[in-house]
């Protein structure tokens, strides 16, 4: 989820919705856009993958 925004000179800039990061901003090519938000290793997400991991591991133990 990446929320994209165009400057006055018509550039973009984008943001990731779940860590609120600004990834890249005055990009002139939607292409590049792309391929930033692709890159973007989001820490909310990785954060809320290891959460589940601890929980997947913790129920394993359980049983
Ligand atoms: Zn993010």
């Amino acid at each position: 989820m990446y929320s994209r925004t165009q400057n006055e000179n018509g550039s973009y800039n984008t943001r990731c919705l779940d860590c609120l990061m600004t990834i890249a901003s005055c990009i002139d090519c939607e292409r590049d856009l792309d391929f930033l938000e692709f890159r973007h290793i989001c820490p909310e997400k990785a954060l809320a993958a290891l959460l589940e991991m601890e929980k997947a591991e913790a129920r394993a133990a359980r049983n």
